[in-house]
């Protein structure tokens, strides 16, 4: 495979990002016949005394239940839905089955969970040379071979592939092509922006900002200082321009607990009371998927929402909470502290040793990159 240059080369990439819809629910529609046409939600407790919805059925979906919903509230919505147990060993091979097609096309493939991915076919195996036309392929393999059905979205960047993917689900396929991407961006809704969350959505329409169009017009800097290091990513992607590769070898996810504060925390003291409960939350999150992993890592937001992570990787996996909690104060103690506000403070652990099946499991979890600044 010849490694494309596209950092420096002028050629336009073809991204695809493939999404499976609904997909644990819809691969026990699949294995289990009684389901079909019902609807169901994969994890949640039946009696909705707890847990939460991971994936809803498109019947469920009729009713308003949605992904992370509560049970309880899931019941409410509808008395009939039916709560299955998920079988995350079943989940992972279909994930595995559905990579194995990808790869008849390209071996630069980017699983962002066991149902996404991202896959640059700029050259693709099969010398096609229209990303359109390998994304129909894909999507009618995953139909025909499995008997399940995925979204796609194809442009020239990451960015607009992902928001593409989610506008014809389920079974969609959408192409933005290069000419339309940057009036496809201006008239994007803020909120559909992926790395825009609900607080920064609001955040921008208190200041008028609705949609691509309106973020154009600020200067790079006024963004910066509105939100941060993200106000340099929403600059140029507002203007089409993502050059974000797709990275095949980021399979080492992470498992992480964070918290923002209320007040910046100043003192080294405040700090580390913090670190010991983000330890200990991790440490129960590893517990319950049976993770032990090599590489503990410390991520640092200032008041100035200025980023650092720091990392230290051992020769054995662990898992123990004293190590973690440990090895992230070290971590933090090797920073400069003097004059330093923080607003957040993460700890993760990645380099994983899977005890059990816990793929499936983390990838519902809510993961940082620690290579990301
Ligand atoms: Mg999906």
């Amino acid at each position: 495979m010849p490694v494309t240059e596209k950092e420096s080369s002028p050629v336009l990439r073809k991204i695809i990002h493939i999404d499976m819809d609904a997909f644990y629910a819809s691969v026990e529609q699949r294995d289990f016949p009684e389901y079909r046409g019902k609807p169901i939600v994969v994890g949640g407790s039946p009696e909705g005394r707890g847990g939460v919805v991971a994936t809803a059925s498109y019947e469920a979906r009729k009713f308003g239940i949605r992904s992370a919903m509560a049970s309880k509230k899931a019941r409410e919505l509808c008395p009939e839905v039916l709560f299955i147990k998920p079988r995350f060993e079943a989940y992972k091979e279909v994930s595995k089955q559905i990579r194995e097609i990808f790869h008849r096309y390209t071996d630069i493939i980017e699983p962002l969970s066991l149902d996404e991915a991202y896959l640059d076919v700029t050259e693709d195996k099969q010398k096609i040379g229209s990303a359109l036309i390998i994304a129909q392929r894909i999507k009618e393999a995953i139909k025909a071979e499995l008997q399940l059905t995925a979204s796609a979205g194809v442009s020239v960047n990451k960015f607009v592939a992902k928001i593409a993917s989610d506008m014809r689900k389920p079974d969609g396929l959408m192409f933005i092509e290069p000419a339309r991407v940057v009036e496809f961006m201006e008239q994007l809704p803020v909120e559909k922006f992926h790395g825009v969350g609900k607080v920064t959505a609001e955040k921008m329409k208190m200041l008028n900002l609705y949609t691509g169009a309106d973020l154009k017009k600020l200067e790079e800097a006024e963004l910066v200082k509105l939100f941060g290091k993200a106000g340099r990513f929403y600059f140029r992607i507002v203007r089409g321009q993502d050059d974000r590769h797709v990275e095949p070898n980021r399979e080492t996810k992470s498992l992480a607990a964070e918290d923002t504060f209320q007040l910046d925390l100043h003192t080294s003291e405040e700090m580390i009371v913090e670190l010991d409960k983000l330890a200990t939350i991790l440490f129960n999150r590893m517990t319950r998927y049976q993770l032990k992993g090599r590489t503990i890592t410390l991520k640092i937001k200032y008041s100035d929402f200025r980023q650092i992570t720091r990392n230290r990787s051992f020769p054995t996996p662990t898992s123990d909470r004293e190590v973690l909690f440990e090895t992230a104060k070290q971590l933090l103690l090797g920073t400069d502290l003097n004059d330093q506000r923080i607003r957040l403070l993460g700890i993760a652990i990645s380099n994983f040793q899977e005890i059990t099946h816990a793929a499936g499991a983390r990838s519902q979890l809510e993961l940082f990159d620690p290579q990301t600044e």
